[in-house]
């Protein structure tokens, strides 16, 4: 086959791009290079400005509209020195993805020239026409205005291109009502509600006026690369992300020999070229490795606060999909681009904390500390007991549902993994709280009795969706390809409201003459009583843990169509309500936007799949049953015998073929019900299976078909040509 044979040879003489680095540059010299970081403004910033900026970011103080026009001076004379010619409000949409609004600096002034110019004003609000995107009906097209909105607390960048270069500057999108369009608006606002309830806490505990708390995120990416030549002959990975088609190699993962074996040179360098142009952009890249799979690697940076995090993990992978794409490869994001090999995710590693206190979730060196530590954990676990469902509906698509689940990932079941050590002291406070004794032997929180807690995570759990790591837990279950923003919202708001609850108690408690160690005491061991069943220390991938999570009243969400209605259920509606994160609209909104996307997917590859059934697959196997065909009718000529049974079993899977791919077009020429759940489940229940069908069919020829004859590039190939 042509395009196959092409792509093998190019792949063959495929070159590393030259080398970009000066050889002498020190590593992390271009650090930052490209952000207008906090020691950027405080030099360039008249002192009261920089002071009022830095209150906003530090302190969370309401941002003085007076500074605008300072601030955006000096930004635009330091883009300009950064040969920026453009400046562009970047928001996150409810895409998943990226938007950007590019503007000229330039202003034509009277006299047929044109000056650059940035005000305060351009800076703080924009107006892009938000029809395109999605809203779950929060606006008609005919008021097609959304505004968008400095987002102070990330900091501004530049943009490189060989074609111009641009300011870009972080923003939130919002409609003419203030309705939330994005996904940064939510991860502020529940920012702001689980900073006022972990003050409470900590006010508790004695900390009088705390710095404000903040959520902390430390994505782990994993992609795919795959030579540009493969991905360039696969329609469906180009409009899918993902092979549609392809059989097992003989060769999969089975062998273990790929995760964190030695990187391939010319991953290598790509790798080297992404850190590089993430260090310009002040991106902490930290850790790079090869991944499970054949092809598969993983980037992590550094933990940041939640919000930038989430800013700076979408910048990633658009640096990485255009640097893969200098180095002749195409990065994938997708959940899984391949069947049979392990799919990829993205770890959200979560804490609270701020610079004063560290991380809430390390146990200190007193009891006291201690004991605060336990309530926050404390809190994580009635938090993750309570609001699990919505976890699982922060990380629901079409794409994800190949991999939770899938003995791979994190089963669809959310549950909590301490660890030995911190489950042992659960499980005494629980004994302790039952019989609120002293006997020896049993855990009282706040006196010396209090066992050293030791700063080690203690084993590792990778089944666990949800799982303690010794400073903060790392939630597992987020695709490859999802923000990072969608799962710290819902994080920040179920803490918040655990944090409610553990301060209420407390006070309630405290206010009643109770003792307030014994009032902890009392806390944990309720928090124990009424949410240890979410506690699971075990195998999640073992068949045995869905019946006994199913006793223990755990939701098993298995696909988008199931998680998604978690989001407008009574209580997540009142939960969002109660701390300012979404309006009942928005919640709906939300809902509809993930049933309209899953519905989408599903549809572009039912499609290609029909297509690319019908017109590369089906082609290819009739080409070989006529050579069969040929062959049998020649040797009959020639008076030998002819063996039917090649003959007879290609016929026998082309036919599968025909019938599935007719069946699958039937399905397709109905029309969508007006519900959307009615049509996500029929997608789901009928859809999905028809094209698995067409597939198995297909992966059954390539098994068989001449391989001169097979039109796509195997998995053989992608898999491990680099
Ligand atoms: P592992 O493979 O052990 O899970 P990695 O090094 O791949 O670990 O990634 C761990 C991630 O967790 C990194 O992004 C790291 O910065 C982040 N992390 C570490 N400590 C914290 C913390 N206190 N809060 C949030 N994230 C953290
Ligand atoms: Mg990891």
């Amino acid at each position: 086959n042509q395009v196959r044979r092409h792509a093998i040879a190019g792949v063959a003489a495929a070159t590393p791009p030259p080398y970009t680095f000066d050889p002498g540059e020190e590593p992390g010299a271009v650090f930052g290079e490209n952000v207008f970081s906090l020691s950027v403004m405080q030099k360039r910033l008249p002192k009261g400005v920089y002071k009022s900026v830095l209150a906003t970011i530090e302190k969370s103080v309401a941002l003085d509209p007076a500074v605008a026009d300072a601030v955006a001076s000096a930004m635009k004379d330091w883009a300009l020195e950064k040969g920026a010619t453009h400046y562009a409000h970047v928001f996150y949409p409810l895409t998943g993805l990226t938007a950007e609004k590019h503007d000229s600096f330039l202003d034509p002034v009277g006299d047929g020239t044109a000056l650059a110019s940035f005000s305060g004003k351009t800076l703080i609000q924009g107006e892009p026409d938000a029809s395109s995107f999605p809203n779950g009906g929060l606006r008609n097209t005919f008021e097609a205005r959304g505004y968008t909105g400095w987002d102070v607390m990330s900091p501004a960048y530049v943009l490189e291109n060989p074609n111009g270069n641009t300011l870009c500057i972080p923003t939130i999108f919002i409609s003419m009502t203030g309705d939330a369009l994005d996904h940064k608006t939510p991860v502020l606002r529940s920012q702001q509600a689980m900073a006022t309830q972990a003050r409470r806490v900590l006010e508790l505990f004695g900390h009088a006026d705390p710095d404000n708390v903040v959520a902390y995120c430390g994505p782990e990416q994993e992609y795919f690369l795959v030579d540009r030549h493969f991905f360039d002959a696969r329609p469906d990975l180009i409009n899918a992300g993902r092979t549609l088609f392809g059989a097992k190699p003989p060769k999969g993962q089975e062998f273990d020999d790929h995760y964190f074996g030695a990187i391939p040179e010319r991953v290598l360098a790509f790798m080297c070229d992404t850190e590089r142009e993430l260090f310009k952009l002040g991106i902490p890249a930290k850790t790079r490795h090869n991944e499970v799979a054949p092809g598969q690697f993983e980037v992590a940076p550094m933990f940041e606060r939640a919000n930038e995090a989430s800013d700076h993990q979408q910048l990633t992978m658009t640096t990485f999909r255009a640097v893969a794409k200098k180095h002749g490869m195409e990065c994938l994001f997708h959940e899984k681009p391949f069947e049979g090999v392990n799919g990829s995710g993205k770890h959200v590693n979560f804490s609270i904390g701020n610079s004063e206190l560290g991380s809430l979730l390390v146990p200190g060196d007193t009891p006291h500390d201690n004991a605060q530590f336990l309530v926050f954990c404390a809190a994580v676990i009635r938090m993750v007991h309570l609001y699990g469902g919505l976890l699982r509906a922060s990380v629901a698509s079409a794409s994800n549902d190949h991999r939770l689940g899938a003995n791979e990932a994190p089963p669809a079941i959310i549950s909590i993994f301490l660890g030995d050590q911190l489950a042992d002291v659960f499980d005494q406070v629980a004994k302790g709280g039952a019989t609120r004794s002293k006997e020896k032997g049993t855990l009282v929180i706040g006196v010396d009795t209090l066992p050293d807690l030791t700063k080690d995570a203690g084993d590792r759990n990778r089944t666990s969706p949800f799982a303690f790591t010794g400073n903060r837990f790392e939630f597992r279950a987020p695709g490859s390809n999802q923000t990072v923003a969608a799962p710290m919202v819902v994080l920040n708001t179920i803490m918040a409201e655990a944090l409610d609850h553990c301060a209420t108690a407390l006070e309630t408690a405290v206010a009643a003459g109770t003792d307030f160690n014994e009032a902890v005491q009392q806390l944990l061991a309720d928090i124990i009583a009424d949410h240890g069943a979410v506690i699971f220390n075990g195998n999640g991938y073992s068949d045995e843990w869905p019946v006994e999570a199913e006793q223990r009243g755990l939701k098993n969400l298995r696909t988008t169509v199931d998680a998604l209605p978690e989001l407008v259920a009574p209580e997540a509606i009142e939960l969002f309500g109660r701390y300012g994160v979404f309006s009942e609209r928005e919640m709906h909104s939300r809902y509809e936007i993930g049933l309209e996307q899953y519905v989408l997917s599903v549809t572009v590859e039912a499609n290609l799949t029909l297509e690319m059934g019908r017109t590369v697959v089906l082609p290819a196997a009739v080409r070989y049953q006529t050579e069969l065909a040929t062959n049998v009718a020649a040797l009959k000529g020639a008076g030998v015998e002819a063996d039917l049974s090649d003959l007879e079993a290609v016929s026998a899977l082309v036919s599968d073929l025909r019938s599935s791919l007719k069946a699958l077009g039937d399905l397709l020429g109905h029309e969508h019900d007006d519900d959307a759940l009615v049509t996500a489940t029929t997608i789901r229940d009928q859809v999905l299976p028809a094209m698995a069908a067409v597939r198995t069919a297909s992966d059954a020829l390539e098994a068989v078909v001449a391989d001169d004859l097979w039109p796509l590039p195997t998995y053989q190939e992608m898999l491990y040509l680099l």
